[in-house]
């Protein structure tokens, strides 16, 4: 009579599952700490393959194939200066923007987080000695990310003005009407945006992080 109610040894019962047992060749090894990569983001276009992530570091991977080499080496082409800057997949915009998150690149193979950098550098004996929040850049992150909410192409603003890899629309007429969106809803995606990524930066969430890295 009660099959369709758990009983409180039944809710007992209910197995805790270590992430390693997630381990297959479905879900690779997370470069940067080891554990299991899970599916994140189904691929789309403008994308190399779909995207998984790791429940442990947060880092982000783009296709199937994920090595140590390959993450170090995309950590080196976000090199600011003295600085590495991330786009933060532990940000809030990546939690708000999900599929549609600035962050997420054409060019994105790996989607890092200040503790995914700070595992994945220790391969090469290094530390992250300083992490601040870059506040033009994470704005913009975060706008951009309000207003792929409302087009159908991806970073259509910020690529226009050289500051991201866009995804533009299919059809001439979905382009089309995604300009005019990006004009029309400017300025208020702006006002929304500025509040969400202050808050994000208080904290520790903002979308846009500088690592400064020092040899042990
Ligand atoms: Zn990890």
């Amino acid at each position: 009579m009660n099959a369709g109610r758990a009983t409180p040894s039944r809710q007992r019962r209910t197995p805790v599952v270590a992430l390693e047992a997630g381990a297959g060749p479905e879900n690779p090894p997370c470069p940067a700490c080891g554990e299991p990569l899970f599916g994140w983001i189904d691929a789309r276009p403008g994308l190399a393959g779909p995207v998984s992530r790791c429940e442990s570091c947060g880092l982000g991977a783009v296709g199937s194939a994920v090595r140590v080499e390959d993450a170090l080496e995309a950590l080196d082409r976000v090199r600011d200066g003295e600085a590495i800057r991330i786009a933060n997949r532990a940000s809030f915009s990546a939690w708000i923007g999900g599929a549609g998150w600035a962050g997420l690149q054409p060019s994105s193979r790996y989607l890092f987080t200040p503790e995914s950098v700070r595992r994945l550098v220790a391969n090469r004996d290094q530390v992250v000695s300083k992490s601040r929040w870059s506040p033009g850049a994470g704005i913009a992150t975060m706008w951009q990310t309000v207003l792929n909410g409302f087009t159908f192409g991806r970073n259509v603003a910020l690529g226009r003005l050289g500051r991201a890899g866009a995804v533009h629309a299919e059809r001439p007429w979905q382009r089309r009407l995604d300009a005019l969106i990006c004009v029309v809803v400017a300025i208020p995606a702006l006002l929304v945006a500025v509040p969400l990524e202050l808050t994000a930066a208080a904290t520790r969430r903002g979308s846009t992080v500088s690592l400064h890295l020092e040899l042990l």
